[in-house]
């Protein structure tokens, strides 16, 4: 059997050894995969993005959308290629969640656009921040949320004003190309690399050539579904790689040195896997390839029939990790991968809270608002706090959170309180800093309940409520509480101690009211776990929203009371 075979059988084809299906048994349907099917087109998404690909919307947005407003934009355009630059449609405001699954997406529909705004390895410099949050006034109703995907985000904001906020992201090197959409989304990068004394490797010049490279390359804009990158080289692996379909983990080879451990497929949503290690060393001068080689897998081979079914994860589960690698280096790279070990277990938390020493004497201050929620004065602000006290650069994160980078020793104190004052806490509470939400019924078109002021109010009522574990220094070290709108993931509940799906619940009186369905015990590397594990749904385990503060106060008053010596919550 060629490769090229052996790469494209389908899984409902005989295996060696196995019994041929009955020649009477209805031939299996193709799933899409280019290199085996054909490209010709198996539903209406696959059918409009061959037909024009979604880059190209850009070009009718500044001649003829911006000109002619949102009722001038062509549906196709609207509902599929604007993404590819960044753009959704939000919520109209006021639709309660229990209408999300019953109306019509249109009826749900604002003339608003929710824009992302692109921020690989999350890397900013105050320029750059002073511009998004200047946006974000001007445009957006001084609305900005940091995402756990280190983007911000920014609503509100009409079709009409998009050239103009486009020139200004552009003219400091900031874009929203490829921010949503069947592309290679943001890649996410260590929010510390370059600066951590610990480092292993830092894969700023990585993130850098694969953006240049490859974003915005019409060859790669035509993925099955999206697909998500991280690369640290950082020991605390603290860009959530197990969910995302390409991650690559700095570490050093005990014979070849510093490089990458490979990891593929994995992903959340409501289908979760997490990624799997190939077994492969890759050599920093590697990683481009292999990065732009698992692409094109994707690309190539990757399921397009049912969107359902088109994340990078369908296809290695049904090849493995074994001939996964085989066809990346048989058929896009040309030669073989050493084998290589895991990194070791992370043994600090990847969220980088608090102040830290750099590698050149200075330090970084990883903060946090509350789920993420900021506005565009405060980026302004904080753009012009942190020139003051001699800082240019900083970091989003991968959990809602900001890392300041360069501040003298002696402006440590005084920005952390500027910080504070802003609305940035260095040194929350295990509330505030283990809680991340997602956009929610607020600006959501898929939402079924409200997210962030629900985050807002828990953290504050399990502050108040639970001080006196504080005072008696009883609390546990962590607590990851994760907020969902849907039952999609992008708030990655299963990856919390306490993760919570919305949905609405029955009431005796029978008027549905927000609540959440609870997941228990995820977690990743980057929580300083020892394994990473998806959590798991406890049967009938279902908490209104304004229940949730006495229900996490009971959980966590319960392992208070019951935990052992040195036990995590997460254990
Ligand atoms: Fe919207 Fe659901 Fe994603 Fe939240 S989890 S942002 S509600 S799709």
């Amino acid at each position: 059997m060629t490769d090229t075979a052996l790469a494209g059988a389908s899984p409902d084809q005989a295996a060696p050894g196995r019994t041929k299906r009955p020649a009477s048994r209805p031939a299996a349907k193709p799933h899409g995969q280019w290199k085996v099917d054909g490209t010709a087109p198996l539903n209406a998404n696959e059918t409009w993005k061959q037909e024009d690909n979604g880059l190209n919307v850009r070009e009718r947005i500044e001649s003829v959308y911006a000109k002619h407003g949102f009722d001038s934009i062509d549906g196709t355009d609207l509902h599929g290629r604007f993404r590819w630059w960044g753009l959704y449609t939000q919520r109209k405001p006021g639709i309660d969640g229990g209408k999300t699954a019953t109306l019509e997406p249109h009826e749900l529909e604002d003339k608003y656009f929710m824009l992302r705004v692109r921020i690989d390895g999350g890397a900013l410099t105050t320029e750059q921040l002073r511009v998004i949050g200047q946006i974000s006034v001007d445009f957006a109703r001084d609305s900005a949320d940091l995402t756990d995907r280190q983007n911000i985000q920014l609503h509100w904001i009409r079709v009409e004003d998009v050239p103009e906020i486009w020139r200004r992201l552009e003219s400091v090197e900031l874009s929203t190309t490829e921010a949503c959409g069947d592309v290679p989304r943001v890649i996410l990068g260590s929010p510390v690399a370059g600066i951590a004394k610990d480092e292993i490797i830092d894969p700023t010049p990585l993130i850098h050539e694969l953006a240049e490279r490859f974003i915005g390359d019409p060859e790669l804009a035509n993925l099955p579904r999206k697909f998500k990158t991280a690369i640290t080289g950082h020991p605390s692996q603290d860009v959530v790689h197990e969910i995302n379909d390409v991650a690559l983990v700095g570490l050093v080879h005990p014979e070849l040195g510093i490089g990458y451990d490979l990891w593929v497929g994995g992903a959340l949503s409501t289908n979760p896997m997490l990624g799997k290690r190939l077994g492969a060393f890759v050599r920093p001068d590697q990683a481009a390839d292999v990065w732009l080689g698992v692409t094109s897998i994707f690309r190539d081979y990757g399921y397009r029939r049912m969107r359902t079914k088109a994340r990078l994860k369908f296809l290695l589960a049904d090849w493995g990790p074994v001939k996964f690698r085989q066809v990346l280096e048989d058929e896009y790279l040309g030669y073989k991968l050493d084998d290589g070990p895991a990194a070791p277990k992370p043994s600090t938390p990847g969220d980088h809270i608090g102040v830290h020493e750099q590698k050149d004497g200075k330090f970084f201050i990883g903060a946090t608002p509350i789920a993420g929620r900021l506005s565009g004065s405060q980026l302004v602000k904080l753009a012009d706090t942190l020139e003051a006290r001699g800082s240019q650069r900083l970091r989003t994160t991968p959990h809602q959170k900001l890392v300041v980078l360069d501040v003298p020793g002696d402006q440590v104190e005084p920005l952390v309180a500027e910080l504070d004052a802003l609305g940035l806490s260095a040194r929350p509470s295990v509330f505030r800093r283990g809680t991340i939400a997602c956009t929610g019924i607020e600006y959501c078109k898929l939402a079924i309940v409200e997210t962030k002021l629900t985050a807002a109010t828990a953290v504050a009522e399990l502050e108040r409520r639970l001080a006196d574990l504080v005072e008696t220094e009883q609390l546990p070290q962590a607590l990851s509480l994760h907020i969902n709108g849907c039952p999609n993931s992008c708030a990655r509940i299963q990856t919390a101690d306490i993760g919570l799906k919305g949905m609405m619940l029955p009431t005796p009186d029978g008027d549905p009211t927000p609540g959440f369905q609870v997941h228990l015990g995820g977690g990743l590397a980057s929580d300083s776990r020892e394994e990473a594990g998806l959590g798991r749904t406890v049967r009938g385990l279902k908490v209104t929203a304004d229940d949730l503060p006495d229900y996490v106060e009971r959980v966590v008053r319960k392992f208070v009371a019951d935990h052992t010596e040195g036990q995590t919550f997460a254990e």
